[in-house]
């Protein structure tokens, strides 16, 4: 018999999720706007130390407002780490500006500062988007020198660092806006959804203003800008209002998950985790690790297939920016030609990490990962 499917980041629902939800529909708010939203707005403002929130229908619809409201226009260069998932420049491309991509440092995975120098020197981009990977928190204070500096707009995209903090201070407060996403395999979800949150009251009014097609505020239908319609849905705000109510236990959940993998894993000597930096608690969105095949005598792409045999999810890092298609021909920024995205890419495995991951799977991954390595 097949073994049951251990999936990378699946859905952690209560029953209190299941409740609003009904609550929401037999309130007959089946709508972009609704109660709900507003609460779900509210209540992560308050989690976000009193930031002004706006919920809209995906983190990608927050990034790409957030590059609208920072005024990116056409041919504007924004610098962007070339490690992350493709939303984080899609949106660059959106606006028809230009993505110049960076190199992120060995230790943390998140932008490395040396080559973040060097390329606001060089290319003297409008805009950064800052990525808090796998739930590591970037080096803000040097990071918000340097944008302050060199008057450089700060975009903080903390979709997998919902409940991360960085000096005690919450992943989602960094940027001029942040984004967070409540897609199905993030943290907390609403199955589909995100947040555009920022200090700037002005800055959430605009993106609720172009997030309902730019309506202007008279009775009948006038528009003087190009809108969208990116509002989150009265029901699925319902969820991610019962989500949020347990962010830290889900939190604690996955870094007891990594805490596990470490203690049984980390003795082979060709084998690195993602280290959380000082200062830095990560909410370890995901385990990752790096595997070096050469010590390991067994590389990535082995380890998830025999993952795969016995029905675990297991996933390779991000695949770099630079090394997509779509932007061939972008400019990239490194150290000395080293390419530490390139070699997270190749090397780094992403681990099932579900806040409601149970103790027998996890044994039973711990167990084919302990075999795997115990090969050569
Ligand atoms: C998931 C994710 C996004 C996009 O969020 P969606 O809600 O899926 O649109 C953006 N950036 C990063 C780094 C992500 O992991």
């Amino acid at each position: 018999m097949m073994k049951k499917r251990v999936y990378l980041s699946p859905p952690h629902m209560s029953k209190l999720e299941r409740e609003l939800m009904i609550e929401a529909f037999d309130s007959n708010w089946i709508a972009p706007l609704g109660p709900n939203v507003d609460l779900f707005e509210k209540e992560m403002s308050r989690y976000l130390d009193d930031k002004y929130c706006a919920a809209l229908n995906s983190g990608t619809s927050a990034l790409h407002l957030a590059i609208k409201i920072a005024g990116i226009k056409e041919g504007d260069i924004v610098l962007c780490p070339s490690l992350t998932f493709a939303a984080s420049a899609n949106v660059i491309l959106y606006e028809k500006a230009v993505p110049i991509f960076v190199d992120v440092n060995f230790n943390s995975w998140t932008i490395d500062i040396n080559c973040l120098q060097n390329a606001i020197e060089k290319y003297k981009p409008k805009a950064l988007i800052a990525v808090d990977l796998y739930g590591q928190s970037c080096n803000y204070d040097e990071i918000m020198d340097l944008c302050n500096e060199n008057n450089v707009f700060l975009i903080e995209d903390a979709a997998e660092a919902l409940g991360s903090t960085y000096k005690n201070k919450k992943c989602g407060t960094f940027g001029q806006m942040s984004i967070l996403s409540f897609n199905g395999n993030k943290i907390i979800t609403t199955s589909g959804g995100g947040m555009l949150v920022s200090e700037n009251d002005e800055y959430i009014k605009k993106a609720h203003f172009y997030a309902t097609q730019s309506r202007e505020n008279v009775i009948h239908y006038e528009h003087h800008e190009i809108g969208y319609n990116y509002r989150l849905s009265n029901i699925l705000a319902a969820i991610g209002r019962g989500q949020l109510k347990t962010i830290e236990v889900k939190v604690e959940a996955r870094r007891n998950i990594y805490n596990k993998y470490y203690k049984e894993l980390n003795s082979f000597e060709g084998i690195t985790f993602m280290t959380e930096m000082p200062h830095v608690k990560t909410n370890r969105w995901l385990t990752t690790l790096i595997i070096d095949s050469a010590i390991m005598g067994i590389n990535r792409n082995e380890v998830i297939n025999i993952l795969e045999e016995e029905n675990i999810e297991a996933r390779p890092v991000w695949k770099p920016m630079h090394l997509q298609k779509l932007f061939h021909g972008s400019k990239f920024v490194t150290n000395n030609n080293q390419d530490v995205s390139k070699y997270l890419f190749d090397n780094g495995l992403c681990l099932p990490s579900g806040s409601n991951l149970n103790k027998k799977d996890h044994n039973r991954i711990i167990e084919v990962l302990i075999d795997c390595f115990s090969k050569k």
